[in-house]
């Protein structure tokens, strides 16, 4: 079985990464700058026992993408599972936001999964098999302040992929999206502390969650025990009200 994750390297994606790899998948992630953390995972991913491949990729750039897509069809193998978890945030007030925040949120996060998407769709629909999990946001779902172009960005993601699953299903393709509420990772770094208290005010359970367990929830998507799951979003936010 082989797994590509975009957005790989970091926070939920390494942890679906090294989920996968224990489930037995060989992976090829992609990051886009941090090739230090990307090496380093490889390794521990590798400690599994299957092949971990790193790759450099832009998800926002379509000849990259296609360039990763490809080599990792013709060295790793025929794609099983792509899960897009490439995404950045640039929080500021819409009357406050740059164009240039605007297009670099709405370029990464949201043409980022249609770059890799079109790739997977096409190899799978061929082959007649295959599941994709995108990530997107509970601000995609219900708005957050400060986040209008990363909720615009994450809303797409579930318009997007609600619309890929009905037109993969016939050709035995699922695809599903994940919305994660507040989950500890280096992104929930870069909010600040007033942000991270609102928002923890709301969740039932109190705490933020780990990449861990949205990665437990991206695992049984893919799998077959999911087979009769697609079109779907499904939140992961702890009971939060947002
Ligand atoms: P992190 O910031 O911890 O990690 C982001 C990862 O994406 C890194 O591996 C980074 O690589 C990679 N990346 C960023 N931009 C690009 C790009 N243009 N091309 C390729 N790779 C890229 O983020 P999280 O793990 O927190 O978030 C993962 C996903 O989950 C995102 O889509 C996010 O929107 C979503 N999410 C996160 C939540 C949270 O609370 N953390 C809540 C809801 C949704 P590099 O380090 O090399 O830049």
């Amino acid at each position: 079985m082989i797994a590509l994750v975009s957005g790989g390297s970091r926070g939920i994606g390494k942890a679906i990464v090294l989920r996968l790899a224990q489930d037995g998948y060989d992976v090829a992630f992609c990051y886009r700058s941090n090739a230090e953390a990307a090496e380093q995972l490889a390794k521990q991913a590798g400690e599994f026992g299957t092949r971990i491949t790193a790759t450099q990729c832009d998800v926002a750039d379509p000849e990259q993408v296609r360039d990763w897509y490809n080599r990792t069809e013709r060295e790793v193998g025929p794609v099983d599972a792509a899960v897009t978890s490439a995404g950045i945030t640039r929080d500021r007030p819409v009357i406050l936001m740059p164009e240039d925040d605007w297009n670099q949120v709405l370029r990464t996060n949201l043409d980022g999964v249609y770059h890799v998407c079109r790739a997977a769709a096409f190899a799978m629909s061929k082959r007649r098999s295959g599941s994709i999990v995108n990530l997107s946001s509970v601000s995609g779902i219900y708005g957050n302040l400060g986040q209008a172009n990363y909720a615009a960005s994450k809303a797409g993601i579930i318009g997007f992929t609600k619309s890929l699953a009905k037109e993969t299903g016939p050709r035995g393709v699922r695809a599903n999206v994940v919305a994660p509420g507040l989950i500890a990772t280096d992104m929930v770094g870069d909010m600040s502390d007033a942000a991270v208290e609102r928002m923890l005010k709301n969740v039932a359970l109190g705490r933020a969650g780990k990449p861990e367990e949205v990665a437990d929830l991206v695992s049984f998507l893919v799998s077959d025990r999911a087979a009769y799951i697609s079109g779907s979003v499904f939140e992961i936010h702890g009971g939060g009200t947002f």
